[in-house]
């Protein structure tokens, strides 16, 4: 396989990424979680599965074919641009919208369903990072713009963004605590102090880890902010970023209990009749939701 089919083919990168993260989490000995049940390998199986093998290529394939029906003269028209300005516009119609749909999914109930999957895991491992509901991806703006971005001829901008990207939210969600020794080295302070302002990591493992918190009553869970993806920095713009060294000591969603990963994953197409229940529970259900938890 050549670097152009590659190119072509950017689910293929991803999936490479991703085992290899997840052999870095086998040979340290944290990819196995205690606290994870069959029900979370499920999800995370099936939902990386069909992300990788379906949803991603689907929406790229759509939204060529979208492109080259309404706009069959630009095909390539960006090819010449500049290789940072091609990498500007990703960050732009990617990763920055990227961020405000997650902080959206966080703030609409109905929409926090299509995520909850990705927060009900009571661990951080890189195991989580695809798990979440398959139309939260089908409905992300930023694959369907990057589609479009790829159309215009950014697909070699696109190759280079993507390996960086997926480093970056796959280290973030690592397992391994690989930022705390970053953190005691005195020459890489002032390195680490701009790291943790714009990317999602380095060093910010730990910014995101707050992200998945199970309580803030242990005074470092942020679950209403440090929604970035590769860029941390959107958090700080947009005022939804929380600076912190330290991890929370427990992970998940609060006052939610367990629903199948049928539905986790499928909601709504997959529905309990637990989804209509009791007036307590609902209660109980819509406060945690109206909290923007997750
Ligand atoms: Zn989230």
């Amino acid at each position: 396989m050549n670097i152009t089919m590659l190119a072509n083919n950017p689910a293929v990168i991803v999936a490479g990424i991703f085992l290899a993260f997840i052999l870095l989490e086998l040979a340290c000995s944290s990819f196995r979680q205690s606290s994870g049940s069959k029900r979370d390998v499920l999800i995370e199986v099936v939902g990386s599965g069909i992300l990788v093998a379906v949803t991603f290529p689907l929406v790229m394939w759509l939204s060529g074919k979208i492109s080259s029906q309404a706009v069959p003269e630009m095909k390539d028209a960006l090819a010449g641009i500049p290789w940072i300005a091609g990498f500007v516009l990703f960050l732009l119609l990617d990763d920055m919208t990227q961020y405000w749909w997650h902080r959206l999914t966080h703030r609409v109930p109905a929409l926090y369903a299509l995520h909850r999957a990705h927060h009900s895991a009571p661990y951080m491992s890189v195991r989580i990072v695809y798990r979440n509901n398959s139309f939260y991806y089908l409905l992300m703006p930023g694959i369907w713009l990057s589609g479009v971005l790829i159309y215009l001829g950014l697909a070699p901008v696109y190759y280079g963004y993507l390996i960086l990207k997926m480093t970056v939210i796959f280290a973030a969600h690592s397992s391994i605590a690989w930022d705390d020794k970053l953190y005691r080295i005195r020459a890489l302070r002032p390195l680490v102090w701009v790291l943790e302002r714009t990317f999602s990591t380095p060093s910010t493992p730990s910014t995101h880890s707050a992200h998945h918190g199970l309580t803030a009553e242990d005074g470092v869970t942020h679950y209403k902010g440090n929604f970035g993806n590769l860029l941390f920095f959107w958090d700080v713009l947009f005022g939804t970023a929380k600076i912190t060294r330290r991890r929370p000591p427990a992970y998940g969603i609060e006052h939610v209990s367990p629903i199948s990963w049928k539905e986790e994953l499928f909601w709504p197409i997959v529905r309990s009749r637990r989804t209509a229940p009791k007036v307590n529970a609902n209660r109980k259900v819509a406060r945690s939701i109206s909290q923007g938890r997750g």
